[in-house]
């Protein structure tokens, strides 16, 4: 218990996160300065009542698995590997508990099955990552899951729209590509009046955000008021871009669910995948942030200078539309504002100029930056850049691209860990030939 008593005497998260909490009733394995891999599909029962034993405890509400030894039995339920980085992502995201996913994806699609069943309402925000936008459009209404799309920042529409059959409102803050908030805490003041007014037989509303671009260091949005977090490790946390994860962080009374589902439907984060985001990603997650978001700033403003660029989405820019809801919500665990890491600029022209200058700029660097690389995916040590209207929207015209909301002339970067001046060079170099 030793180390586990250090942790509590008010040392820094950053320091906090660097040195992870390797024991609990689960494992002990504080005497590794580096936690083990553990690589065992299936556990030896020392008898069979200690395997029927097992069964009955596994995602059972009256089992406490934090605070008792358990029983393993097979991989795809419970792991020690996996639960060493459950327990550290909970921490970092301020939930009472984790449970690890093979990718985003699999962690958004368990949080919303488990919450919603046929009959149910889903509300989500209108913008939102595009496998995330797939799932609610075009599965979950296959199993009598109506979802509507709205825009969560309008809240007279949200008290609206949280009627009887609304079993959960989901949005990412930033939203992606365009950076725009949601406010999380009056979503919450929506949500807690609908509670209040409800039939008592009806579950209540959970509110269910996507912290993927903000990571729990930028933003804990259960301190905000959402009842659950989910997120791609595969992302930021990640940091490294070798491996893909997801993560649900919650309440206790949802884990025993989203357990069985995981068991039921099958993602569980392989122990070999949760390790480099355990040994690597979160002990860094600290310094590469800070670091990328000052370059951020710097590059947020030197684009916002350049006469080929229109506007430029920035949370740590005064412009941004939000910029006094993205300093109440967007700080670390010290309170220092913590606007991220990705940046949204649109170039100048009309709709399909836009489009084809978006277009030069990518081949442009593709064939000579060294420090920017195209390429999807975000929050890597590389600086990532991509212009989803000639990528992955290209098959769609620009009309029904920006009826989409997609800006035909829109970029996004993800900031990186190299020299701000070698990426500035790269950008305005492939600028500079519009
Ligand atoms: C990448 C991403 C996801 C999906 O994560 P995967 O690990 O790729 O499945 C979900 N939400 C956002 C905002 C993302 O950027």
């Amino acid at each position: 218990m030793t180390r586990k008593h250090e942790h509590d005497k008010g040392y820094h998260k950053e320091t906090r996160l660097i040195h992870g909490d390797f024991h609990s009733p689960h494992w002990d394995y504080s005497d590794h300065i580096v936690p083990p891999i553990s690589a065992s599909a299936a556990y030896r029962l020392r008898s069979a009542e200690r395997g029927a034993e097992g069964f009955q405890e596994f995602a059972n509400p009256e089992f406490n698995r934090h605070t008792h030894p358990p029983i393993y039995i097979y991989d795809r339920l419970d792991e020690p590997s996996r639960s060493m980085l459950e327990d550290n992502m909970a921490a970092a995201e301020e939930g009472e508990c984790g449970v690890a996913f093979s990718t985003g994806m699999a962690a958004i699609a368990a949080s919303l099955c488990v919450l919603a069943k046929s009959g149910d309402t889903l509300l989500a925000h209108h913008t939102l990552y595009g496998c995330t936008y797939s799932l609610l459009t075009n599965w979950l209404p296959r199993f009598g899951v109506t979802v509507k799309m709205m825009n969560c920042l309008d809240l007279d529409a949200l008290d609206k729209a949280l009627t009887q059959e609304v079993a959960a409102v989901y949005f990412e803050t930033p939203s992606n590509p365009i950076l725009e908030l949601v406010d999380v805490g009056a979503v919450r003041a929506a949500v807690d009046r609908a509670n209040a007014a409800r039939n008592p037989k009806k579950r209540r509303i959970f509110i269910v955000v996507d912290n993927t671009f903000a990571t729990p260091f930028c933003q804990r949005p259960i301190t905000l008021g959402a009842d659950v977090v989910v997120e791609s490790i595969t992302k930021n946390v990640g940091g490294f871009g070798t491996d893909m994860g997801g993560m649900w962080v919650g309440p206790r009374l949802l884990e025993p669910d989203i357990l069985l589902f995981r068991k039921d439907f099958g993602a569980p984060l392989a122990p070999k995948a949760a390790w480099p985001p355990l040994v690597y990603g979160l002990p860094t997650l600290g310094l590469r942030t800070g670091r990328q978001m000052e370059t951020a700033l710097a590059l947020a403003r030197f684009l916002d200078g350049h006469p080929a660029v229109a506007r430029v989405v920035y949370p740590g820019l005064p412009s941004h539309p939000q910029h006094a809801l993205a300093q109440k919500q967007m700080v670390d665990s010290d309170g220092k504002f913590a606007p991220g890491i990705l940046i949204y600029f649109v170039l100048k022209g009309s709709p399909e100029e836009a489009r084809e200058s978006g277009r030069k700029v990518m081949n442009h660097l593709a064939d000579h930056a060294l420090s920017v690389t195209l390429a999807v995916s975000l929050g890597q040590i590389r600086t990532l850049i991509e212009h989803p209207s000639s990528m992955t929207h290209a098959p769609l015209p620009v009309e029904a691209q920006m009826a989409a909301g997609i800006d035909p002339g829109g970029i996004r970067i993800s900031v990186g860990l190299e020299r701000v001046e070698d990426i500035q060079r790269d950008l305005q170099d492939a600028l500079g030939t519009l």
